[in-house]
């Protein structure tokens, strides 16, 4: 008998721990030779809310946790502000490798990392996914879950127009749950 594999079906037999696993032994591009951790991403699997970046930066590298660095405080500010809990959501990156001097990921590490962001959505099965930086609004849609698109929280630091666009734009997610 001939076996088809079913690449589609896989995500729901997966846990997400397994799929941690996979990802921290991916080395489907070449970031993973800079990287001293893969950051798969954190939180509950029946989370309602995920939040996708760009890439791990150097303190998430350091910690194998997605936003821990500077912007992460300011997400966790701005969460914090809308009465958001951070342990209720899962949070990853569009590419689960640090990036040579934080570069932007490069089309083709993009195109390898994108399958276990789909897999993680497929697992998740959050009701909204918030993606936050032009990186993360290149996620592919999927069907049956409602994406909204704010800016990345390392630009919403820095200028005052895309500070409040990231605050109103979480003032809505909070008033949608
Ligand atoms: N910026 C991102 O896009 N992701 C992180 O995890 C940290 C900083």
């Amino acid at each position: 008998m001939t076996v088809i594999p079913q690449p589609q079906r896989r995500s729901f037999l997966l846990t997400l721990d397994d799929l941690n696993r996979e990802i921290c032994n991916c080395q489907k591009c070449r970031l993973w030779q800079g990287a001293k951790h893969a950051v798969s991403g954190e939180g509950p699997p029946n989370a309602k809310i995920m939040l996708i970046g760009q890439n791990p930066g150097a303190e998430e590298d350091k910690t194998g946790k997605p936003f821990v660095g500077r912007a992460g405080k300011f997400l966790n500010k701005v969460l914090a502000e809308n009465g958001i809990n951070r342990q209720e959501i899962f949070i990853t990156n569009i590419v689960k490798h640090v990036t040579p001097k934080n570069r932007k990921p490069l089309p083709d590490e993009i195109a390898a990392c994108t399958p276990y962001l789909k897999t993680q959505v497929a697992i998740i099965k959050p009701k909204i996914v918030v993606l936050m930086g032009t990186v993360a609004w290149q996620t592919p849609k999927i069907e049956g879950i409602e994406c909204v698109e704010t800016v990345h929280p390392s630009a919403a630091m820095r200028f005052m127009k895309m500070r409040k666009r990231f605050r109103e734009d979480f003032a809505a997610l909070k008033n949608r749950l």
